[in-house]
């Protein structure tokens, strides 16, 4: 995660580390190479702008130059705006006070929504709750198997509707059946396609309205970069998203989809998934990928 991104701007920032005095010239110098270490990472053209904009207004502005160590002074206001980028504290899941919560998981084919489903499903028992997933992509035969399999790998039930079923009715009969069976949290995994169209959208809305989830968490590919955060903006457009959990952060070096997902859409990263495994979900802590970047 994030270590092509975290070695180039450990190596812009360590001639920042290294230097006893800094002048406001070096100071606009190596922040002009921190701008392009990240349009390298794949950052967003706007948000990268906007953040050395904050980065060289404090520390320009902060009396770094005539501080003690103005080089570890920008070092930490760079992992501050980093983090800040990132999201504001660790972000939570809205959760009822008369179960069940319902989580709706969306986003394109292949992006990772079904393994995100049981991976969710996964923590919150851990955390001793009593979860339910719903099979409602009833496009296609291998989803509806895909999520019962991995619903007996991790001992959760799992609500499933019949192929070619309408996944409006299948989705409010799981949460007939999640509370009938006293689940406190009820994960609908839904249909994905290749790409954003109408016919999808309209089927995830009927879904939305159909079951009034707390939370929409949209599913996107970090390896896809900004291809991601242009799929976040249509999903959001369309169904108004809570939160984005990352995957494939595992195999994701640069980071412009993380670093960018929030400032162009305004929701947060809420979890990010690490690896194949049920178990390769971390919730999304900003200071915690702040402090992968910068280590
Ligand atoms: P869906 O079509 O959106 O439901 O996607 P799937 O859940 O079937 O996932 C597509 C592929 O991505 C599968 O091979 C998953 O094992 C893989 N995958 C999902 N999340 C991650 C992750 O966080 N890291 C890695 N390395 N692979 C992932």
């Amino acid at each position: 995660m994030f270590e092509e991104l975290s070695d180039k701007l450990d190596g812009v920032l360590s001639r920042f580390r290294q230097r006893g005095v800094l002048t406001e010239p070096m100071i606009r110098e190596g922040l002009r190479e921190v701008r392009r270490v990240l349009l390298e990472a794949d950052v967003n053209f706007k948000v990268t702008r906007d953040f050395l904009g904050r980065v060289q207004e404090r520390a320009l502005g902060e009396s770094v130059v005539k501080s003690v160590s103005p080089g570890q002074q920008i070092v930490k206001i760079v992992h501050d705006e980093l983090a800040a980028l990132l999201g504001e504290g660790r972000p939570t899941i809205k959760w009822v006070s008369s179960p069940p919560t319902i989580l709706m998981v969306v986003g394109l084919q292949g992006s990772g929504k079904t393994t995100t489903s049981a991976k969710l499903a996964r923590r919150f028992a851990a955390e001793g709750r009593t979860p339910m997933l719903a099979a409602c992509d009833l496009q296609r035969p291998a989803a509806i198997e895909q999520l019962q399999t991995l619903g007996r790998q991790i001992d959760v039930p799992v609500h499933a509707g019949t192929f070619g079923g309408d996944p409006v009715a299948t989705a409010k009969a799981a949460v007939d059946a999640a509370r009938a069976q006293g689940c406190s949290v009820l994960i609908v995994d839904t249909a994905g396609r290749l790409q954003i169209d109408e016919t999808l959208m309209d089927e995830l809305r009927r879904v939305r309205d159909g079951v009034q989830p707390q939370e929409i968490l949209f599913v996107a590919d970090a390896m896809t970069g900004q291809e991601a955060v242009r799929i976040a903006e249509g999903f959001d457009q369309a169904l108004d998203i809570s939160g984005v959990v990352l995957t494939k952060m595992d195999g994701d070096a640069r980071g412009g989809a993380a670093l960018s997902i929030r400032g162009v859409t305004g929701k947060p990263i809420k979890f990010v998934g690490v690896g194949e495994g049920v178990d390769d979900l971390d919730s999304a802590d900003p200071e915690r990928m702040a402090g992968r970047i910068l280590q």
